[in-house]
């Protein structure tokens, strides 16, 4: 039996004050939430995150990082830097990053193997348009994007990984995938990593991602191959964010 996820993606949202209230209340409602519960902060707050949740339930991490390990990359960040302060997760291929900042399946494939070198899990995040979407062409899609990381990585990579399924229409826009639209490429997901190894894909922690909210998170997560979530804007709101986490 898995254990379900949810994870929240702050993206580039916070200050000091804010994300201090927002861990208070978080830390004070974790009681009955048993899903494991993380949070995927902004550079310059891991410092904060791992002084205030060390010792928690709470896990975090970050969401990007350099594929390269040092040297002369200005403005960049390594993966032993995110090690340095505690990191557990490291979110790759989010598709803001693929779209915004030209981000390609084998630069995310690279992202993806410095994270799991420094021994940190990568969220590795896949995903249609809308327009792929209507093409038909969404397995196609969250399958090219995934064997660029069981290509250079092998499918055991996936046994210290976990997947977002974040369809790019439903990201930060209110529209939910279904249930039942997400059931289907998770299950294609499991099942395409089932073919190569039976084990992994029984463990494999694959998340949806795109609109969660408290209201539809539990039809959701009750979908067999719906293992938790990646939250983005309900992950701002400490009750919502709580909410969610008890659909775990
Ligand atoms: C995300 O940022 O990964 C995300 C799923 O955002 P939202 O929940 O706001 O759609």
């Amino acid at each position: 039996m898995r254990r379900k996820l949810v994870a929240g993606n702050w993206k580039m949202h916070g200050s000091l004050a804010e994300n201090e209230n927002l861990l208070n209340g978080i830390l004070a409602g974790m009681g009955n939430v048993k899903a494991g519960v993380a949070v995927c902060v902004p550079f310059p707050y891991l410092a904060q995150v791992q002084a205030k949740l060390a010792g928690s339930a709470i896990a975090w991490g970050a969401q990007n990082l350099s594929q390269h390990a040092k040297g002369a990359y200005t403005g960049e960040v390594s993966a032993a830097m995110l090690k340095d302060f505690g990191c557990r997760y490291v979110i790759v291929g989010h598709s803001e990053r693929r779209a915004l900042y030209g981000e390609s399946d084998e630069l995310v494939a690279d992202k993806y193997a410095v994270v799991q070198a420094a021994g940190l899990i990568p969220i590795l995040c896949v995903g249609e348009t809308l327009n792929e979407r209507e093409e038909c062409i969404t397995e196609q899609v969250v399958g090219r994007q995934l064997d660029a990381v069981i290509n250079k990585s092998g499918v055991a990579s996936l046994a210290n990984a976990v997947v977002a399924y974040e369809p790019v229409w439903a990201i930060g826009t209110g529209v939910t995938a279904t249930p039942d639209q997400a059931q289907s490429v998770h299950a294609f997901i499991r099942g395409k990593v089932r073919g190569l190894d039976a084990a992994v894909a029984d463990g494999l922690i694959i998340q949806y991602g795109g609109s969660v909210k408290a209201s539809n998170a539990v039809e959701l997560f009750g979908q067999p191959d719906i293992d938790g979530g990646l939250i983005g804007g309900a992950a701002l709101n400490a009750e919502e964010f709580l909410a969610i986490c008890r659909a775990g």
